[in-house]
């Protein structure tokens, strides 16, 4: 399943073919939103952003009506294509909405959850309202709003291991981030946010910004970027340099030698090292 970076570089790429563009095609595969396809065609493509895993489609206002926003959620089948307006790509999946604009179009397959929602309505959506901070698409949230979360009662006593796929404690951290942030925070997956030391505290944001910025900016590479490239030059496979524990079960810690564990938190892989995270 596509983590917060990956969800945000699709939508990079669906802003670079219809963003800030004229629709000349809208595509609804739901019964219920068949007569918008003409009430948004012809419409500007006003922007396209990502909110944690979802992605949101604003279209501009018209004459009579105003604006309108498509929320679309992947779950874990949906995936967008981008592609030429007039060839549809080769799929056997179900076409669930579509935007053409010039040369390209933008298409959503196999997701079951698309909404269309106005935009100041879009708190509605039981998806957006619950979401906490989300550091890759929302400039405001600083160190300080992420350290304000660590407080929370709902999360203060749970374990990092299982709060961090939380996207209500942290919008867009999925299974590889859960395991490379505790790795650079150098923290063990059963500690809580409410026996943390104050340089714990600190570590733990640190890791988790660090960690989703250089996953977007360096397409899903989380392992140290020199050592990344180092790796690359000796022949090594984009999956065998791209992390630093995850997905290295049995290999030994880049920084102290230890072997890697794997076990399963919240019913998802994980990997720590114990040498480097043993509290
Ligand atoms: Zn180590």
């Amino acid at each position: 399943m596509p983590e917060g970076p990956e969800i945000r570089r699709m939508v990079d790429d669906i802003a670079g073919a219809v963003g800030e563009r004229d629709a000349d095609a809208v595509f609804f595969a739901f019964e219920r939103y068949k007569g918008f396809e003409s009430a948004l065609s012809g419409r500007r493509v006003a922007s396209v952003k990502a909110r944690g895993k979802a992605v949101l489609v604003f279209f501009a206002a018209s004459d009579d009506d105003g604006p309108w926003c498509v929320y679309s959620h992947n779950q874990l089948y949906g995936q967008w294509r981008i592609g030429r307006a007039h060839s549809l790509p080769a799929t056997k999946r179900q076409l669930r909405f579509a935007i053409t604009a010039g040369p390209r179009a933008a298409r959503l397959y196999s997701a079951s959850d698309i909404r269309l929602v106005r935009p100041d309505a879009l708190d509605t959506v039981p998806y957006l309202a619950r979401l906490g901070p989300d550091l890759l698409n929302d400039a405001d949230v600083d160190d300080a709003r992420l350290l304000q979360q660590l407080d929370d009662r709902r999360f203060s006593g749970r374990a990092l291991g299982t709060l961090l796929l939380d996207q209500q404690f942290i919008a867009g951290v999925g299974n590889y981030l859960r395991s490379e942030i505790l790795f650079v925070a150098g923290l063990h997956p059963k500690q809580k946010p409410r026996s943390l030391t104050t340089v714990q505290r600190q570590r733990l944001v640190a890791a988790t910004r660090g960690m989703i910025e250089q996953a977007y900016r360096l397409k899903g590479i989380t392992n140290e970027p020199d050592r990344a490239q180092r790796l690359k030059a000796q022949g090594q496979s984009f999956r065998a340099r791209r992390h630093r524990v995850f997905g290295r079960a049995g290999r030994a810690c880049y920084d102290c030698g230890t072997t890697i564990e794997k076990s399963t938190i919240a019913s998802r892989r994980f990997y720590r090292c114990p040498g480097c995270q043993s509290n």
